[in-house]
């Protein structure tokens, strides 16, 4: 096992059959000098830096079904709800004036939101924020949408491939394909996107060959950002008696990631700290470097369900800007609140800065 570690930390890469061993074996001994290694491996890159990114939850209406999410179409419980070009521009004004110049635009798959209406947004944002990045991450779209969007300004593209395992993939994803979402992922990288791609831990049926197969994914891909949540069954699902993942296990799979693609962005995601008040911090302890602080308008937060008992729904911007702030700094970090590019993305200048 000693070997694996440290064949990994020095080439950045293992093969299936040992990546499976690795996970089998893996004592808590092994595990504390992983999490170490990963944190380290951060640092040749980021330094101390957590990244902060403002986070707009701008539409749960979604056409699609998956079966583990609060907002699949099918769950007729849901509030549904869109936020205006105004709203949003609001929000991401709010967010700038608390110091933000990195925005995530996120949604269902909402298809009310055309090419046309999300162009002007972006062109607005990018013309008041002009030093800020945008990030969208509202699903699957033609190749002409992620073409016009980057065009109008849109810096980045969060695009979870939830699975690397086919099979998996399409027990999951009812009326979707497993090559559609992949080729996407394709072509916004082609286009020149900074890419986010990422999984869920502890979906059912998920081994750890599937988990092995993510890995492998991600070293080949190479995105600019990748987010690893702990899948959370929500009530109103079809997978809602499942286990769900753990805190632990999806610990584990941030420090590989982080081992497999060191110069990727990774979140500490919500859903860590919903299964665990501590859980962000122990994910910037595995290698994390990304937290994004709710900017969404306050009345909408609880309608944006993908599970339940999701953190920050109750704090405004500013409150969640100064407890995560908190949280980050007693952590041991420094807050960065630029654009915080991947380090592929930018100047030699600036990254001789950041180190
Ligand atoms: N619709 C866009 C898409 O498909 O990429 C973005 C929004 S989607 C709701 C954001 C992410 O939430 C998904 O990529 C998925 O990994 C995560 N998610 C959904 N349901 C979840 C659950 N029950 N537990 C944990 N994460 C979940």
């Amino acid at each position: 096992m000693e070997d694996l570690l440290n064949k990994l930390n020095e080439q950045n890469e293992l093969t299936k059959i040992e990546i499976v061993y690795f996970l089998q074996h893996l004592t808590l001994e092994l595990q504390k000098r992983l999490f170490h290694l990963a944190v380290e491996t951060r640092k040749k890159h980021y330094n101390e830096s957590v990244y902060l990114r403002g986070l707009i939850e701008f539409s749960n209406y979604c056409k699609q079904d998956c079966m583990y999410c609060g907002l699949r179409r099918s769950n007729p419980e849901v509030d549904r709800y869109r936020l205006t070009e105004e709203e949003i521009l609001e929000c991401a004004a709010e967010g700038y004036n608390l110091g933000y110049r990195s925005f995530v635009l996120q949604s269902g798959e909402d298809f009310r939101y055309t090419e046309e209406l999300m162009v002007r947004i972006v062109k607005s944002l990018k013309a008041r924020f002009p030093d800020a990045a945008i990030t969208l991450s509202m699903g699957e779209r033609s190749e002409a949408f992620y073409r016009a969007l980057y065009a109008a300004g849109t810096d980045r593209y969060l695009l979870r491939h939830e699975t690397a395992s086919r099979s998996l993939y399409e027990s999951l994803h009812p009326g979707m394909s497993f090559d559609n979402r992949m080729n996407c992922l394709r072509i916004l990288k082609d286009i020149g996107y900074q890419v986010g791609a990422g999984f869920m831990v502890g979906l059912p049926e998920q081994t750890h060959e599937h988990l092995a197969e993510d890995l492998l994914f991600l070293k080949e891909f190479h995105p600019a950002m990748i987010g690893i949540g702990p899948f959370i069954p929500h009530s109103a699902t079809p997978l809602k008696d499942t286990a769900g993942g753990t805190i632990e296990d999806t610990l584990v799979m941030i420090a590989l990631a982080r081992l497999f693609v060191p110069d990727a962005l990774m979140p500490a995601t919500t859903a860590m700290g919903t299964l665990d008040p501590t859980g962000r911090e122990q994910a910037l302890s595995a290698g994390a470097n990304v937290v994004m602080p709710n900017l969404s308008p306050l009345r909408f937060r609880e309608k944006y369900e993908l599970y339940e008992n999701k953190i920050c729904t109750g704090d405004q911007a500013s409150q969640c800007r100064n407890c995560i702030e908190m949280r980050i700094m007693a952590s041991g970090y420094q807050i960065e609140l630029s654009r915080g590019d991947n380090c592929n993305f930018i100047s030699t200048p600036e990254k001789e800065q950041l180190l």
